[in-house]
């Protein structure tokens, strides 16, 4: 605590952003300044497989490679067929296609998740979105000499959390290292991150793709999970970007932000998959809450890794990372884009312009560009972090930790297939934990199955859409729809009568009952009160019922709405008929 006060002493003299360096005339040094963002032990990974094939994205490539039709669209489809001429005349690249005359992409993916933790992972400054610039930050986090850094215990159980739910196995020793590089955004020349010991290695992630897309239940490779911090953010004046500005400021609340990073498998063929294994991962880590996987505000950051190479064939092709996408959709178009455009540069016979570089997706322009070559992979010089000990758990603590999961998204989706629900109802119920909560909970209060997933896919979800609302802010509570179920199925009100009163539900959260009560419009189901009914129905009728009697049996309709007429449109038709029909015959 002493040193949380020091820290707001310290910041009062500061600017709101603190000016770290100029760029003179604009000079595009950001590769210069930055050296490759890239993980060591995928170069050491890269160097033990064949020269200019590496693995895409993962730290090992011994796991199982399930090979799945490559999906393409219609463009490349047609760009496909336009190479097959280009590869008759092309002995090369008939060689490289020896196994097959399709390509298919080796996908892996690097996520990075901003845990949700109260404080930062190494000091005691909140760690919330949207603040000042540097309003959270501490000597700690700003890397000033002297800090030592104290593991916040958080930290660690989300990353067993998120682990467990990976179905990895979780090192009961693991350890902190630095990661140098040096960035003016990380202000101690060194990011604290786990290098050979995550806390997590060795899961994988269940995904059921849109029924849309042709559905499927796909199984993912994750390689590891390891905690690290995040680095400070740059804000470039006069430009959007560091070329072309005139200085940049540096804020770090950002700084010391914990971070779970998940490194998958290169499991990944098509855009689809990869853009559903995000997705997954985004509902999983929802799910147990320990992040809110944000794309948008940064919360989770996926980069993608893509090599192609001739389907069948076993060795990677040149593996190109692409960065910069902040949707999952955004996430397909780019690899459909690079899958494009690194298949017709083989095609072409200029496989060798693909190189190991970082590409920035161009939303605007549909496209990746370079961002920086990958000259020689930089050297980060992990070494074990001094100033933390070792992170040392034990099975107790690790069961403890399982007991708190919840039921998982994939959990989730088997127990309602076997409610008999379809699997494109599934996937949308289940793709909000507070939605599938709220299922849930109509469910228990015995609301019938596919009614309820009825309600809440159609008038709820276009309710909440239009108000601009979560499903945990509607009035309108889970007993309350299974009451209202409830009164459709026991033909207490009709169909219409409830889409007619869902409005005032939904408005005022009363009860289903009292609103029909309220506005009289229970159906009449009490055999006495009907027989009134008909019996005075009959006497202010009695030519007609002598009619009736007398062979005109056609005339039963005219005495049904007669009845119905008589009270107000809500008697029980069915009752009432069979009712009628005795006192009509009798
Ligand atoms: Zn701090």
């Amino acid at each position: 605590m002493a040193s949380a006060r020091l820290v707001r002493a310290t910041m009062v003299a500061l600017p709101s952003a603190v000016c770290v360096y100029r760029c003179s005339s604009g000079s595009n040094s950001a590769s210069a300044l930055r050296p490759a963002f890239h993980r060591r032990f995928v170069a050491v990974s890269a160097c033990a497989s064949a020269e200019g094939s590496s693995p895409a994205g993962g730290f090992t490539n011994n796991s199982p490679q399930p090979v799945s039709s490559v999906r393409i669209s219609r463009k490349q489809q047609r760009a496909q067929s336009a190479r097959v001429v280009s590869q008759q005349s092309s002995t090369r690249v008939t060689e490289e296609n020896a196994g097959g005359s399709e390509y298919e992409a080796v996908i892996g993916i690097e996520t990075h998740v901003q845990l949700a933790t109260a404080t930062k992972a190494f000091c005691s400054c909140p760690s919330q979105y949207g603040s000042e610039p540097n309003a959270n930050v501490c000597p700690i986090c700003m890397g000033l000499p002297g800090c030592l850094p104290v593991l916040n215990e958080k930290c660690v159980e989300f990353g067993v959390r998120l682990g467990l739910a990976l179905h990895s196995d979780i090192a009961l020793k693991s350890k902190f290292d630095r990661k140098q590089y040096f960035y003016p955004d990380l202000p101690k020349g060194y990011q604290i991150s786990q290098f050979d010991i995550p806390i997590a290695s060795n899961g994988f992630l269940e995904v059921d793709l849109p029924v849309e897309c042709g559905g499927g239940h796909k199984r993912f490779g994750i390689t590891r999970v390891h905690m690290e911090e995040d680095a400070g953010k740059l804000i470039h004046a006069g430009a959007d970007q560091l070329s072309g500005s005139t200085h940049s400021q540096v804020d770090l609340n950002r700084a010391g932000v914990p971070l779970l990073e998940i490194v998958s498998e290169p499991d990944m063929r098509t855009g689809l998959e990869a853009a559903e294994y995000a997705a997954e991962l985004q509902r999983t880590v929802r799910y147990l809450g320990v992040g809110n996987g944000n794309m948008q505000e940064g919360s989770m950051r996926c980069d993608v890794n893509i090599s192609v190479r001739p389907k069948g064939r076993a060795q990677f092709g040149t593996k190109v990372e692409i960065k910069n996408m902040n949707s999952f959709s955004a996430m397909q178009r780019a690899i459909e884009y690079e899958f494009e455009r690194q298949v017709q540069l083989i095609d072409e016979g200029e496989g060798d312009k693909i190189v190991q570089e970082t590409r920035l997706w161009e939303e605007a322009a549909q496209r990746t560009t370079t961002m920086r070559k990958k000259e020689g992979l930089a050297d980060y010089r992990y070494f074990p972090e001094p100033d933390l000990p070792e992170v040392i758990l034990n099975e107790e603590y690790i069961e403890s930790v399982r007991a708190t999961l919840p039921e998982l998204p994939n959990e989730k989706r088997r127990r309602y297939e076997t409610l008999g629900l379809s699997m494109q109802d599934i996937l949308v119920l289940t793709n909000d934990i507070d939605v599938a909560a709220y299922f849930d909970a109509v469910l228990e209060k015995g609301g019938d199955v596919k009614m309820a997933a009825n309600w809440i896919m159609g008038d709820i979800t276009a309710y909440l859409k239009n108000e601009k609302q979560s499903i945990t802010e509607l009035k309108l509570t889970p007993p309350t729809l299974a009451e209202l179920i409830g009164l459709i199925k026991d033909g207490t009100i009709s169909g219409k009568i409830a889409k007619e009163i869902l409005p005032e539900l939904l408005e005022s959260g009363a009860s289903a009952k009292s609103i029909v009560e309220k506005k009289g419009l229970l159906q009449i189901s009490d055999v006495a009160t009907i027989e009134k009914m008909i019996d005075e129905v009959l006497e202010k009728n009695s030519s007609q019922l002598e009619a009736y009697r007398g062979g005109k049996t056609k005339l039963q309709g005219f005495f049904v709405g007669q009845v119905m007429k008589a009270s107000g449109g809500k008697v029980n038709p069915a009752l009432m008929n069979k009712l009628l029909i005795e006192k009509l015959n009798g």
